[in-house]
């Protein structure tokens, strides 16, 4: 049985999904809104990375300052209970990430990390995309 009603489900696993595409639809829409193309998710490229702009050999990853570990940012704290579980799956988040980078690094590949704490101030984060698309 369901704790909740249908329509407060829907209304729940909505406010979920929203919370966990939020960042990149927020970073796709910026691009996409100063006119470059890309392509998503590209499943041959180690890690599948988010944003891919092949002409350019430039790629965006988005990342969720808890998840990937963004150093010295606040919204990376580890939560108190099950502390071990988390710090393992983070580690090899990490690792994971690292190993992914350097691959795309080795075989010509531009790539810019936008942390989802830096989607406080999209002035900023504009500028900066366009500053990393831009460049040679
Ligand atoms: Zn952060």
């Amino acid at each position: 049985m369901d704790i909740y009603t249908k329509e407060k489900r829907s209304e729940v696993m909505s406010k979920v999904r929203s919370k966990n595409t939020n960042p990149e639809l927020i970073v796709r829409q910026l691009i996409y809104g100063m006119g470059y193309r890309y392509r998503l998710h590209v499943a041959s490229l180690p890690g599948k990375p988010d944003i891919v702009m092949s002409k350019r050999r430039k790629i965006i990853e988005v990342r969720g300052c808890f998840w990937h570990a963004h150093e010295g940012c606040k919204h990376a704290t580890l939560p108190k209970t099950r502390a071990d579980f988390w710090a393992t799956k983070i580690a090899c988040n990490r690792e994971r990430d690292k190993k992914n980078l350097d691959c795309l690094n080795e075989s010509g590949w531009d790539v810019l990390i936008v942390w989802q704490c830096e989607l406080k101030n999209l002035d900023i984060l504009k500028s900066k995309l366009k500053k990393f698309i831009d460049s040679e």
